[in-house]
């Protein structure tokens, strides 16, 4: 039998009867002769609120402890909707991560996916099991705990069990469409792709277009997986959704494919440090260390032997980088003046393949936020994507006036 990854995210599963619609889109693919692996979330808030419980009980957790707990939001949808499924007389049954398993690194909270045996689902789906659900975003590690993919972790559990399958398709069901040139929330003229390129949605995805996590583009690109977006609350046709694909198989394309935002961001800046050999490491290295994910970095000329380092980071990760660098103070391996935390930026990005054969896009992206009067903080660029961070109280707006500065609600 052709194996089928269904996942169904948070708002797909919000409730009783959002499960019952969703049972009844994966009883359609039984019908029409798939073996269906259903991926998924927990229940749209879910996640949010074990997060705030944890991050109340222990600010600086234990991650260990904080994957036993946000994990259990999956645990609940599986479960439910395997019954469900069971009520309408599907085969079926629940998997936790650890039961399959969904062998992971022990990087807690944001563990990755090292390997998923297979045989244990096989076995079933030969004796007649039609649907595996399986709780997404958890997996277990070598040390037998239980792990988390980092937040919006079940599209890789999704794509990794189809590349695993060897699934012919992994569809990813949300509460949009598809993938759009931005998020359709700040402005009504994003436009639905109806195509996008593996290279393109890496870039959106790593630059905060939460609509797919970045691991599960870059593992469904690796293993060639086909992987469509689409809608839970709209019907199906094979042409819904947005398909990731090769850039080979795009034709239209503009030669900036998508405006995307980060909204919580912190720009810290390190304030008179040592200008010699090995600071950066010294002060990077502390950081990573502590589980701090160090974004864009910039160090200013120095004078007179010194000089500020600044780096972006994710808001709720402050605590922890002051303590890092605080402790660094402390033990002599960096000296600084002060330490400044700017909790109110987001960062925007552009992105685009065109890129590498346009130029000038950097230069109009910097005249259209200046004709805002948009403060830029901070610039990075790569071959295909320019990103600054900004106020935040302007991301909104900033994301507004590039993409009509870019004509992304018209196709290329
Ligand atoms: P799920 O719970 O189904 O995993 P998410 O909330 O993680 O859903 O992702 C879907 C959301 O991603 C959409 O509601 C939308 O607001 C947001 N989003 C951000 N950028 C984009 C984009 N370029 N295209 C589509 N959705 C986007
Ligand atoms: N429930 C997890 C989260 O909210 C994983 C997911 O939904 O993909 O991040
Ligand atoms: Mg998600």
């Amino acid at each position: 039998m052709p194996t089928l990854v269904m996942k169904f995210g948070g708002t797909s599963v919000a409730n009783l009867d959002r499960i019952a619609r969703a049972a009844k889109r994966v009883a359609v693919e039984v019908a029409n002769g798939y073996d269906v692996i259903v991926i998924v979330s927990a229940m749209s808030g879910k996640t949010n609120e074990l997060v705030g419980w944890v991050s109340e009980t222990s600010p600086l957790y234990d991650a260990h402890e904080y994957d036993a707990i946000v994990s259990s939001g999956e645990n609940v949808t599986a479960g439910l909707m395997a019954l469900r499924l069971q009520e309408m007389d599907i085969p079926a049954r629940s998997w936790q991560g650890w039961q399959v398993p969904v062998l992971t690194t022990d990087a807690h909270a944001s563990a990755r996916i090292e390997e998923i045996p297979t045989k244990n689902i096989t076995a079933k789906f030969g004796e007649g099991m039609k649907v595996a659900v399986v709780a997404g975003f958890q997996g277990v590690s070598a040390a037998g705990r239980i792990t988390t993919l980092g937040r919006g972790g079940s599209d890789t559990t999704a794509v990794a069990f189809a590349a695993a399958f060897g699934a012919e398709r992994c569809d990813i069901y949300t509460d949009v469409d598809g993938v759009y040139t931005t998020d359709p929330r700040i402005t009504s003229k994003a436009r639905k792709l109806d195509k996008i390129s593996f290279e393109e949605m890496l870039e959106l995805a790593s630059l905060g277009a939460k609509v797919l996590q970045t691991r599960s583009v870059e593992l469904a690109m690796r293993y060639k997986v086909r992987l469509r977006v689409l809608s839970s609350f709209e019907e199906p046709s094979d042409s819904a959704g947005t398909l990731v694909c090769d850039e080979e198989e795009i034709m239209e394309s503009n030669v900036v494919a998508g405006v995307a935002y980060s909204r919580d961001e912190a720009k810290m800046t390190l304030i008179s440090v040592a200008d010699r050999p090995g600071i950066a490491a010294a002060i990077f290295g502390p950081l990573s260390d502590a589980g701090v994910n160090v974004d864009m970095i910039v160090q200013n000329i120095s004078e007179e032997g010194r000089t500020d380092m600044t780096f972006s980071c994710p808001k709720d990760q402050v605590l922890r980088a002051e303590k890092a660098m605080n402790d660094a103070k402390t033990s002599g391996a960096i000296n600084f003046h002060d330490l400044v935390a700017d909790e109110g930026v987001a960062k925007v990005s552009v992105v685009g393949i065109g890129m590498r054969s346009h130029t000038g896009v950097a230069a109009k992206m910097f005249k259209v936020l200046s004709a805002e009067g948009i403060n830029i903080k901070v610039i990075t660029t790569s071959e295909i994507k320019i990103s600054v961070l900004i106020d935040r109280k302007y991301m909104e707006l900033a994301v507004q006036a590039l993409h009509d500065a870019f004509e992304l609600d018209k196709a290329g």
